[in-house]
């Protein structure tokens, strides 16, 4: 029976669990953790190797070829059937060795993805994996976080959690401290957060009372294993394929048996050839061929900052043909620094903001508001921790003789309305020492009430590429009761803050490259429409006489007149997380295949939607990483130019190797086919054919898989996904060059036995190998 703690006062729950309000130590959580075990469900064990290299046998053809080697053993033909035993032994080592190399990788992208939570150890924060966890640990939530254990909460404001995937309830829940009745059933205990459920708004801090199986989600978590990995388009398209393949070779080989019976074979040595061909004929290895590729093709690009999540978008990759990207921090460095500001009538820039400083003297508010009205902090080093944003803002006012440590000490926080990019402000609520009250909001400033004079200004420094804040204060008698909208009106706007976030170097040159390979770039921010437009037309995204969408006026169309448009615009500002899901979706219409990125709790259903939903790694909160299919690690746009250019890669090679596989076959079909028809002996033993599979299959197969990207992969269109891999000629391909093969390798049969040469057949053996692998060089 679990403890109800949500029966407990916090502080009891504290002593509970020996802890303190800012946390355990790393000693003592590492002494926990030995004892308790790590805070993950225990998992369903993966196939074991040993049932992994079992499976390599497990394949019809691979039966009966066993069956009738043992069979020929039987009747003293022992020298053939252990050398035919040993041949299907190292296929099955090949096989395996790929198998196990291609789960290694997907379980290592596994780990990688695993989620994150934000910690209170030795009284820092600190990002830690959530497996980690223990009773006692202290842990911060934001907006976006998946709750990482069951939590005892400590301290809210205005944290609301969406408990959908614990109690069905779909509406989020406002969450807060008050201890409740022990009979208190789970969906109603509104001073816990339990793990796997999600924060939707607002922030605070829990206590860690349960972990893994003792959470409420681990007592139910039996329901929730992991489907199957998804099977690509291009996998499914090739199993289909396989097995018609399987079936004309199946005939074939009836046929050559059937034949070959009747003209008088031996039974016995007939059944082995048919088998040994049918067994080198049919692919069957293709589809494991594929995610061998794609999980290589993943592992390589986990080395460029880019983790796959789901594996099947490495082959999607190549077929973006818009990708839609967040400005701050993807296109930008997100390295914000105060470079202009607009105050009291003046535009001051920030180098001289000191000595304008002296003469006007009454900058006060303007600087404490921007320090009060922020969530980032300092320490007494100086450094900052936070959203860049913020940080700016801070150490600007801090550098002005207004630091927020000192500040918070006789202006203390009373109450607060949190960000969100849906409204695009803040709101602190304030007490001073004579205990009067008032409220800072900072934010879009279209946002805060703002007049003429005010918007053009703030237009000015936006049209010169700077993130524009507005700053703004209002008087209060009293904390207002409602905490909503209605608190954030009749503003006072003391000034407007511009931020310099210069573009990343490498983000105009992979733009230029996605427009070379026929992938348009498209812009999507919540910033003022001046600078995204500014920067856009920097970067290339945006000619000089385009222009910019903002949110409003897309709202403002129907869906078929936006529709009309959607392909042409590059750029959107001002938009709400929710216009995302539009955009996509009007492009997907148009038959295109969409990128997005994101990184809020509100990009979630964008990003699930989008072909390829890009979440970002650093600034990313766990919902958007968990709804997507990439991560980029390093939060950079070129990132996701280097992806597609390894999907492309990743494609083409597999096309190589499909197209090199199949014509060696029917270059060996062709063969053994048609020698007989043309009165010549069988050509080749069941174990040269085997021998031949080995040789020709598995390592140049492998080889294909690892070529470096043909010149020119990006600067080609991409590709249809809905194109069937053989269009381009493959199929004509792979019948005439397979005959080709298949004619010089009879011709030389001929050559030889006419010559009366023992060795003929050494020598259909090397030239049908060295045709195969001739074919793969070119
Ligand atoms: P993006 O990430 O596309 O730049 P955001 O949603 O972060 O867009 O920001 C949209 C707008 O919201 C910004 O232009 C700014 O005016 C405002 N804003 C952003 N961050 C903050 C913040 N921490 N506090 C107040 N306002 C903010
Ligand atoms: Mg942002």
């Amino acid at each position: 029976m679990n403890t109800a703690w949500h029966a407990q006062e916090t502080d009891e729950a504290i002593e509970h669990l020996k802890s303190t309000t800012d946390g355990l130590t790393s000693e003592e959580s590492r002494v926990r953790l030995a004892r308790d075990g790590h805070n993950e469900f225990t998992a369903t064990k993966g196939k074991s190797p040993f049932m992994m290299f079992l499976d390599q046998f497990k394949d019809f053809m691979i039966v009966i070829l066993i069956g009738a080697a043992l069979v020929a053993g039987a009747t003293g033909e022992w020298v053939d059937a252990i050398a035919i035993l040993s041949i299907i032994l190292i296929n099955a080592v090949i096989g395996f060795v790929q198998e196990y190399r291609a789960e290694e990788a997907i379980a290592a992208l596994k780990a990688m993805a695993a989620p994150n939570a934000l910690v209170l150890r030795d009284g820092k924060r600190s990002t830690l994996p959530a497996s980690d966890l223990v009773q006692g640990d202290v842990v911060l939530l934001e907006a976006g976080a998946i709750i990482p254990a069951d939590l005892r909460l400590l301290d809210t404001a205005a944290l609301k959690v969406d408990e959908s995937a614990l109690t069905g309830e779909s509406f989020p829940v406002d969450k807060g401290v008050e201890t409740l009745a022990a009979e208190t059933v789970v969906a109603d205990r509104d001073n816990m957060g339990f793990k796997g459920t999600v924060v939707t708004y607002g922030r605070g801090r829990g206590l860690v009372v349960e972990t893994a199986m003792n959470t409420e989600f681990g007592k139910i978590a039996q329901m929730l294993q992991e489907g199957e990995e998804a099977k690509t388009p291009l996998q499914k398209s090739l199993e289909v394929f396989g097995k018609r393949l399987a079936l004309i070779v199946l005939a074939l080989c009836g046929i050559f048996f059937g034949v070959g019976v009747f003209s008088g074979q031996p039974l016995l040595e007939m059944l082995l050839t048919a088998v040994s061909l049918a067994v080198a004929a049919i692919p069957e290895a293709l589809p494991a061929l594929v995610t061998v590729a794609l999980a290589l093709g993943a592992r390589k690009l986990v080395q460029q900052n880019a983790l796959i999540r789901k594996l099947p978008a490495v082959e999607t990759l190549g077929s973006v043909t818009y990708i839609c990207t967040d400005k701050t921090g993807t296109l930008t460095m997100n390295s914000m620094e105060v470079d202009t500001v607009y105050v009291a009538g003046k535009v001051i820039r920030a180098k001289d903001f000191e000595a304008s400083e002296a003469t006007e003297n009454s900058h006060d508010p303007f600087l404490l508001a921007m320090a009060l009205c922020n969530d980032a902090d300092m320490d007494s080093n100086g450094e900052a921790a936070g959203d860049p944003t913020e940080t700016a803002l801070l150490v600007f006012a801090a550098a002005h003789g207004h630091a927020k440590l000192e500040l918070e000490k006789t202006h203390p926080r009373v109450a607060e309305i949190p960000f969100d990019s849906d409204r695009k402000r803040m709101t602190t609520f304030h007490r001073r020492p004579d205990g009067s009250v008032f409220s800072v909001t900072k934010g879009a400033v279209e946002a805060l009430q703002a007049d003429e004079t005010i918007l053009a200004a703030s237009n000015d420094l936006a049209v010169n590429g700077l993130r524009t804040i507005g700053v703004a204060i209002r008087e209060w008698d009293a904390l207002p009761e409602n905490l909503d909208a209605s608190a954030e009106e009749d503003l006072d706007l003391l000034g407007v803050v511009g931020l310099l976030d210069p573009p990343r170097a490498e983000a105009a040159e992979a733009v230029r490259t996605s427009q070379a390979a026929g992938i348009h770039v498209v812009m999507i921010t919540g910033d003022h429409p001046g600078t995204a437009g500014n920067i856009a037309r920097r970067l290339g995204i945006l000619d000089e006489d385009g222009v910019v969408m903002t949110g409003s006026e897309l709202s403002a169309l129907t869906p078929e007149e936006f529709a009309a448009q959607v392909e042409d615009i590059r750029v959107y500002a001002r938009v709400a997380p929710e216009q995302k899901l539009k955009i996509i979706q009007a492009l997907q219409d148009r038959g295109h295949y969409v990128a997005m990125t994101g990184d809020g709790v509100n990009d979630a259903p964008a990003l699930r939607r989008a072909d390829i939903g890009v979440a970002m790694g650093i600034t990313g909160t766990d919902v958007a990483k968990e709804a997507a299919h990439l991560i980029l690690l390093d939060d950079n746009f070129s990132t996701i130019v280097n992806a597609i250019r390894e999907g492309r890669r990743v494609f083409d090679n597999i096309l190589k190797f499909l197209k090199y596989i199949v014509t060696s076959n029917s270059g060996e079909l062709w063969t053994m086919f048609l020698a007989p028809l043309i009165g010549l002996p069988i050509p080749l033993l069941p174990i040269h054919i085997l021998w031949i599979n080995v040789v020709t299959d598995g390592l140049p197969g492998l080889a294909l898989a690892a070529e470096p990207p043909e010149p020119g992969i990006m600067d080609r269109p991409p590709r249809d996904p809905k194109d069937s891999v053989f269009a381009g000629g493959m199929g004509i391909h792979i019948v005439w060059v397979g005959l080709l093969m298949g004619l010089v390798t009879i011709a030389s049969q001929w050559l030889f036995l006419h010559d009366n040469d023992v060795h003929w057949q050494t020598m259909v053996f090397t030239i049908l190998c060295l045709s195969q692998l001739g074919h793969a060089v070119a």
